[in-house]
């Protein structure tokens, strides 16, 4: 592993010029502007903590659970620091809560005590907005573009749809007139993402400002200028990902990074880091560049791609693990000499171009064809390939990813900056060591807690075991899990802040232990029964996280058929409105896969049962975890406790964290899967990632607690 990196130096503290604020002082502002506001302990822990990295430069890992209030814990910090501060989220949700609610209310709240008002940008990549070159060429027939390649089958749905989407282009139109962002995201009503695609520009394609004929007018670009300015710019994980690797520049130097969703931020890296060859890539990359081609340089391509589409279809759907196959490596070569001949052929782009956004756009879809095809054809030890061919044949790729981006983020992310990374999931078997190696951050190995860590953790293991949950009998019963110690590693420290939610009163950790160990894919009948038992003791407002499809069908079927209870099922309508109908339909379950683990934010009691079928360790037909997992094996090690047995512990926190969502909340978190009890290595593991439920494996308690929230 590439070894760890320390800050050169730290985020430089505003000088307090006249008792100019500290991060408290901003905090205590921001928190007293809330009608009955107070800064919650975990919160003031969290941003002194902060404060602390600031000054020391040593970066931070924290754990905030649900309610903590980490975004106020770590804005108000930020605002101390001269420059600007990069906060990154993984998802859109996170990052709309931060530019439309937490920082103008941030900013509202602080001017008074920092004598200015705060400023913000939002920093999202280059097609996220209106590209007015695209826009402008757009008027002209473009036979190879997006909006009409596709056509489908049966002409009279096609002209329907075609009138569908020129109506969402117009509206584009019109909306162009009028935007002052460009931003996709404040087009409302959205339209399809093929016509959008339509109307913006990747970043590889983009011609650059300077020779671009409305460079001056860019949307893209002015909004790095307004990011530039700010005092805190809000971007995602996937753009610091392409500005790192890429070394794009995208996102202004700052001296102090806050990776918010931080579980997620490896994961995002590696796929900024992975591409792939699919035949259609090919033949509208072709269709792009055959008018600056002579006809024979444009075959060769077209031949590639004929040759990819065949060699895709014989190819099994899965991981290479012995190379790639022959007419795989057939069609990879064939790639690598046409893309060369056509980027050859088409040359730089001139001063006098008379069309260089075009152009440039040709140029940099053979390019990142030509980079993957030799980059496949190199079959480095550091990457995985896999064919990927999903079920319903919507599309067959060759795809490339990083084996690890460990080592990528020790090199780019923390030199030049200090990273505060928090999430609610950051403590893995009661540890940040996992996380941290996946950061990049190296980590010692285990070792015992500190005796002052040791003692705290007895002395709140001790005060939770005094307490019975009220929709609990204790008997039988026993808390869950204690405090994290912190971690420290070279230029890092870690810390958990915990919860303000009781999780030991507000909800139980049922395990059904007396099930068989599930083996079949699907749902086993001894855990349908279970699963009836537990939703009919409530009266449904049941949430089910099921590890597959299938599982959920068939679960979704079982309910109907033995209950009347409205049972609401992901893939039956659009996710927004299903999550909708389960909050305000009283007694509705909700059941649904992968999606549903992260993304289902229900507080009250609308969902008082979250139901997980089994422990969500990586499938086998997950090429990176397998290969990861491989990798590790080969090495003399683990691959299934290194590799898969934190991804299910990511997983399965997030899974669980959808019970307790307020303080006033109460439920149960119902597992299936008998190994979280039995399995005496990984059990342990998994369950100390969880937040300290009550615990117990009986099913009379669980029901009897059911029942009781069921009246309440
Ligand atoms: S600079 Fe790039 S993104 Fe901006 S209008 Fe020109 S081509 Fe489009």
């Amino acid at each position: 592993m590439t070894p760890p990196r320390t800050a050169t130096g730290p985020a430089v503290p505003k000088k307090r010029r006249g008792g100019r604020p500290g991060g408290g002082e901003l905090l205590a502002a921001a928190v007293g502007a809330v009608p009955g506001g107070a800064a919650r302990p975990g919160q003031q822990q969290m941003a002194e903590a902060i404060e602390r990295s600031i000054t020391s430069g040593e970066h931070l890992l924290v754990q905030a659970g649900t309610g903590t209030g980490k975004s106020l814990a770590y804005l108000a910090p930020a605002l101390t620091v001269d420059g600007p501060v990069v906060v990154s989220t993984a998802t859109l949700a996170l990052q709309s809560q931060l530019v439309d609610h937490d920082l103008p209310r941030l900013a509202d709240a602080v001017e008074p005590v920092l004598g200015r008002r705060p400023t913000f940008a939002v920093l999202k990549g280059r097609h996220h907005y209106l590209c007015l070159a695209r826009l402008d060429s757009s008027v002209e027939a473009e036979p190879e573009d997006t909006l009409f390649d596709a056509p489908r089958p049966g002409a009279t749905k096609w002209l329907g749809e075609a009138g569908r989407l020129g109506k969402q282009m117009q509206r584009l139109r019109d909306w162009a007139e009028e935007t002052a962002t460009g931003d996709r995201d404040e087009l409302d009503p959205g339209v399809d993402d093929q016509v959008w695609r339509s109307v913006s520009m990747p970043a590889r394609e983009c011609v650059g400002a300077t020779r671009c004929p409305f460079g001056q007018e860019c949307f893209a670009e002015a909004s790095r200028a307004r990011a530039r300015e700010a005092d805190i710019v809000v971007t995602n994980h996937s753009l610091l990902a392409v500005d790192m690797l890429a070394g794009r520049h995208i996102v202004p130097p700052h001296k102090l990074l806050v990776v918010d969703e931080a579980h997620e931020l490896a994961d995002r890296v590696s796929s900024a880091a992975q591409a792939e060859l699919e035949p259609q890539l090919i033949d509208r990359s072709t269709r792009r560049a055959r008018p600056l081609l002579r006809p024979e340089v444009a075959e060769r391509l077209t031949e590639a791609g004929d040759a990819l589409a065949v060699g895709l279809a014989e190819a099994p759907a899965g991981r290479l693990t012995a190379g790639l196959p022959p007419a795989l490596r057939e069609a990879c070569t064939l790639l690598d000499g046409a893309t060369r001949a056509a980027l050859e052929a088409i040359g730089d782009i001139k001063a006098d171009d008379p069309d260089p956004v075009r152009k440039q756009q040709a140029k940099a879809a053979l390019d990142e064809l030509s980079t993957t095809a030799q980059r496949l054809l190199e079959e480095a030890d550091h990457d995985v390939a896999w064919v990927e061919k999903p079920e319903n044949g919507s599309r067959r790729a060759l795809v490339v990813a990083p084996l690890s981006v460990a080592g990528t983020l020790a090199t780019h992310l923390y030199d030049e900056r200090t990273v505060v990374a928090t999430s609610a999931t950051l403590a893995l078997g009661g540890r940040f060591d996992t996380v941290a190696r996946a950061l990049g951050l190296d980590a010692p190995p285990p070792a015992p807690p500190s005796p002052a860590a040791a003692a705290l953790a007895a002395t709140a293991a001790a005060g939770r075991a005094g307490t019975t949950s009220p929709v609990a009998s204790t008997d039988g019963s026993r808390a869950a899990t204690g405090t994290v110690p912190a971690t420290e590693g070279p230029g890092w420290t870690s810390l958990d802040v915990g919860s303000p939610f009781d999780y030991a009163r507000q909800g139980i950790l049922y395990v059904a232990a007396h099930l068989p160990r599930p083996s079949v894919s699907g749902l086993p009948e001894a855990a349908g029964e279970e699963l009836l038992a537990l939703v009919g003791a409530l009266g449904g407002r049941t949430l089910g996280l099921f590890s597959s499809r299938r599982a959920a069908q068939q679960a979704a079927e079982l309910l109907r058929a033995r209950t009347d209870l409205p049972v609401l099922l992901q893939g039956e309508e659009a996710l927004p409105l299903l999550v909708r109908r389960f909050r305000e339909e009283r007694e509705s379950c909700l059941f649904g896969v992968m999606s549903l683990w992260q993304g289902v934010d229900v507080p009250g009691d609308a969902c008082q049962l979250v139901v997980i079928d089994r422990l969500p360790f990586p499938r086998p037909d997950e090429p990176l975890a397998a290969a990861r997992a491989a990798a590790v094996d080969a090495g003399g090690g683990s691959g299934f406790a290194a590799v898969s047995v934190p991804i299910a512990a990511v997983r399965l926190a997030q899974g669980v964290g959808r019970l307790i969502r307020a303080t006033g909340d109460r439920g149960v978190v119902a597992v299936l899967d008998s190994r979280l009890e039995t399995a005496r290595g990984y059990g342990p593991f998994l369950r100390r990632s969880l937040p300290p439920f009550w615990y117990t494996t009986r099913p009379d308690v669980a029901r009897g607690a059911l029942e009781r929230l069921g009246k309440s």
